[in-house]
């Protein structure tokens, strides 16, 4: 740190020569792979500003223009704006943008809605359901008595028979749906109607394809959820972290309650100004269309997997995200993840409906449209992209092969700089 008259502050991220190196390297990765993991998206550099700016330096607490500390006047005007702006975006009347991530709004919302020890049914994680939703590893496992719902081992979709069965066995008090590793639409409706023979709330969290449904790709869970939640980082491709939303009055005050003091302290509003930026890109004309060309990618990239000999879960995608079966290739999940980053492709060992394998070492790869699209990638790069794929899964040891490969990818990715 370099003394200067009035106060201690360095020069930027070079007087860190150290970190600098790191991120640049990290920079460098992001530019010269392609980034495949559903979780995953690159921001606009707003988004980066707004998350690296000055409102790191403010702490505020509890709701927008009631706050605990002094000196708020512009932030709550960035909360509010984010609150706003998410609620135009996504057609509601009430949003939490506090929670730092897509989990902290799950357990505040438990909290918030649920008594100790209450019911809930939620998707299992080989399903495609998330940790968040009950997992025993996790808190809302342990504070929560959880029965999970499956896919049908025909269609691999989800059961609406099964949930309707276990929620009348299991009479929850909330019903979870939304996935991470779900690609296909889910019924909002009839679980809502589900939902309300057993007097259960519905929570729909939306965090893959939050973008979708912006888009109106995809199918709305707000007119049926009684709360929604959602990541603002994956399609939304917004800054890191959670928001919840809903559109019944009467439950304002739990679940803001839930997330502050109930999971959360003091608010991050850098990431909430990341929030209210995404919010504002989100509602214009091209985000329609930048969700429509990663829809349109995820489709085709799954066709030409399925031409290179994979087999889809489902048979395909209503989403940017696609789910591979490895079994016709004679390879696990993390042996083929490891040979495609060898190639500069990024993806994911996932679960795959009734997966006789271990997390660790499952079945399938989780891949996704959302970075490559955001770079500029269209159909044509990712129809290279899945060729590529199926030729590393068919000789994932072939070094001559993924040296090719790794040669056309960064070929690929120096055509298509970020930031
Ligand atoms: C990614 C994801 C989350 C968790 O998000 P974190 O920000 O990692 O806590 C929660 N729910 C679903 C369905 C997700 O896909």
């Amino acid at each position: 740190m370099t003394w200067r008259q009035g106060g201690y502050f360095s020069a930027g991220l070079e007087s860190d020569p150290e970190l600098f190196d790191l991120i640049e390297g990290e920079l460098r990765r992001q530019q010269n792979g392609v980034e495949l993991i559903a979780s995953e998206n690159l921001v606009s550099r707003c988004v980066l500003a707004a998350q690296g700016s000055v409102l790191t330096n403010k702490t505020v607490e509890g709701e927008v223009f009631k706050r605990y500390y002094g000196g708020a006047v512009y932030a709550d005007e960035i909360e509010a704006l984010a609150m706003t702006r998410a609620c135009k975006l996504f057609n509601c009347r009430f949003a939490n943008v506090q929670p730092h991530s897509g989990t902290n709004a799950n357990a505040g919302v438990l909290l918030g809605l649920l008594k100790l020890g209450a019911p809930i049914l939620s998707m299992n994680i080989s399903a495609g359901g998330h940790i968040s939703h009950g997992h025993p590893a996790t808190l809302t496992g342990r504070d929560y008595a959880v029965t999970h719902y499956g896919v049908s081992r025909q269609t691999e979709r989800i059961d609406l028979d099964e949930v309707r069965d276990l929620a009348i066995k299991t009479r929850p008090h909330l019903i979870i749906a939304g996935g991470s590793a779900y690609p296909r639409e889910i019924d909002f409706s009839q679980l809502r109607k589900i939902a309300d023979e057993v007097s259960a709330y519905l929570m729909v969290d939306m965090a893959h394809f939050a973008g979708l449904v912006a888009s109106r790709l995809y199918p709305d869970p707000l007119p049926y959820a009684h709360v929604v939640t959602t990541t603002t980082y994956k399609s939304l491709r917004g800054a890191r972290g959670g928001m919840v939303l809903w559109n019944d009055p009467e439950l304002t005050q739990r679940i803001n309650h839930g997330i502050f003091p109930g999971v959360q302290g003091s608010v991050m509003l850098h990431a909430v100004a990341g929030k209210a930026v995404c919010f504002g890109e989100a509602l214009r004309e091209e985000f329609i269309f930048y969700s429509t060309q990663a829809q349109c990618a995820a489709a085709l990239l799954a066709q030409k997997l399925s031409a290179g000999g994979a087999r889809i879960v489902t048979g395909g995608t209503d989403t940017t995200m696609v789910l591979v079966d490895l079994s016709n290739f004679n390879i696990t999940g993390d042996t083929a993840a490891k040979a495609l980053e060898l190639a500069g492709l990024a993806v994911n060992k996932n679960l795959i409906p009734f997966d006789r394998r271990t997390p660790e070492s499952p079945s399938g790869l989780r891949l996704s449209t959302n970075a490559g699209v955001a770079r500029g990638f269209g159909v044509s790069e990712f129809a290279a992209i899945g060729e590529w794929i199926a030729r590393i899964l068919h000789n994932p040891s072939d070094m001559s092969e993924i040296k090719a490969i790794a040669h056309a990818v960064s070929t690929l990715c120096s055509a298509f700089p970020i930031y």
